[in-house]
């Protein structure tokens, strides 16, 4: 096992390189965060045009579990951290031989197990009081008829694989159940009682190989056809009881792991005047991402430390401090979906730079089709009114349905 970076030279006369597996928006986000403090930055991602890659000091352009790939993002970089939760828990551990890798390979391994994931959470759960949605694991037959009514109408999800709602069926009964797990070919899922939810939440929070541990404000998401869609970050935005809830549960889930990096937590708030949210504590667990997550975006422009900083600071084992949120925040994500035909002159962002707080972030991806993450507007104002107010807006011009 290799020990953590003990507080990498920053911006010295010494070149040192951080690397990162995958070159989507969260590598460029972290990748540009790294040159602002001094660092050289390796991506690995097998696509030419990576968002990362393109702004990267190397681009190792292999596969993921590549060997000579592998040997060369080690080679050039002094510590290793990944931007998407599928990236192969193997290549993770192979570079983990030769380098300071955060996080570490088992604790993704668990991420990407919907299972696992669950029961985690459940283990933590002794400790910190939020549960999770009731659910059953369904990898045979005998498992599929065995599933309690008390579970239905609910959502069959994969263990294995599952993002921006792919790779689950909303089901109403057991027909529905038996249909929905042969159209996903019997693969191994879980299936979860639908809950009555009042909104959804998520907690980023950074620790250290020192096991310190710090969090971002709480963020409540509005989803829309199972992808982000809104994030909104202020006083009041989720009721305080449950956000410290939250904020608790995170962190007990991190250091249950021994989690070093940035982990995000997503959470329910349930609809307790429904039946189902029965015996549930209002508060549910969902999953978690570990890595920087898209309802952590308005960190960049709304807080004094943003989540790619705390990236960078954990896996080159700098300092971690309490970020402080210094302005309201609305984030709108920038769908495919909304693109202009033509993207070249795009008039349309300028009516939306006019507006005042409106910070645009543009991933560099070439090419927009529907549901795919162009980009993200951060809305920052002095007051939660006027950042409302200017989030309203700037959906309209876009044509981002009012939230
Ligand atoms: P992500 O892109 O966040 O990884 P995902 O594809 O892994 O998403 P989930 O987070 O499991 O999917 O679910 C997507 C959305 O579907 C949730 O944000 C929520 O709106 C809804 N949802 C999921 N599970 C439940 C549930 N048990 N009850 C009610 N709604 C649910
Ligand atoms: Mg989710």
């Amino acid at each position: 096992m290799v020990s953590p970076v003990p507080g990498l030279a920053v911006g010295g006369a010494q070149e040192v390189t951080l690397g990162v597996m995958g070159g989507g928006q969260l590598g460029r986000m972290f990748v540009h965060a790294a040159q602002q403090m001094g660092f050289f930055t390796a991506v690995l991602d097998p696509d030419a045009n990576s968002p990362a890659g393109r702004v990267s000091h190397h681009h190792i352009q292999t596969a993921y579990t590549d060997p000579e790939g592998l040997a060369r993002l080690a080679q050039v970089s002094a510590a290793v951290t990944t931007e998407f939760e599928n990236v192969p828990s193997q290549a993770l551990a192979e570079l983990a031989k030769t380098r300071w890798v955060s996080p570490a390979a088992s604790a993704v391994a668990i991420a990407q197990d919907r299972a696992a994931e669950k029961a985690h959470f459940v283990k933590c759960s002794a400790d910190n009081g939020v549960t999770v949605a009731p659910y059953a694991l369904i990898e045979s037959a005998a498992q599929l008829a065995a599933v309690p009514e008390n579970l239905l109408p609910g959502i069959l999800k994969t263990t294995r694989m599952g993002y921006d709602g792919k790779g689950q069926v909303r089901v109403a009964n057991q027909a529905e159940l038996a249909a929905a797990w042969t159209g996903l070919n019997n693969v191994s899922c879980v299936l979860e009682k639908m809950l009555p939810l009042a909104l959804e939440c998520s907690v980023i929070v950074a620790r250290g190989a020192d096991g310190q541990c710090v969090n971002l404000p709480v963020q409540r998401n509005l989803h829309r056809g199972g992808i982000l869609a809104v994030t909104e970050v202020y006083e009041g935005n989720v009721p305080a009881a449950l956000a410290e809830r939250a904020v608790t549960a995170a962190k007990s889930i991190a250091n249950g792991l021994q989690y070093v990096g940035v982990l995000c937590v997503e959470f329910f708030v349930l609809d307790e005047s429904h039946p189902a949210a029965a015996g549930l504590g209002g508060l549910v667990v969902n999953e978690m991402a570990p890595r920087p997550h898209n309802s952590g975006h308005y960190s960049m422009d709304a807080c004094d430390v943003s989540q790619f900083d705390l990236q960078v600071r954990t896996l080159a084992g700098l300092p971690l401090t309490q970020p402080r949120q210094h302005s309201p925040a609305i984030m709108l994500n920038l769908l495919g979906d909304i693109w202009p035909e033509k993207m070249e002159s795009d008039p349309i962002f300028s009516k939306v730079l006019a507006l005042p707080g409106v910070h645009l972030h543009l991933y560099g991806k070439a090419k927009a089709s529907k549901g795919r993450k162009m980009g993200h507007l951060n809305i920052t104002g002095a007051t939660v009114e006027q950042v409302r107010a200017t989030a309203l807006q700037a959906a309209q011009i876009l044509g981002i349905e009012a939230f």
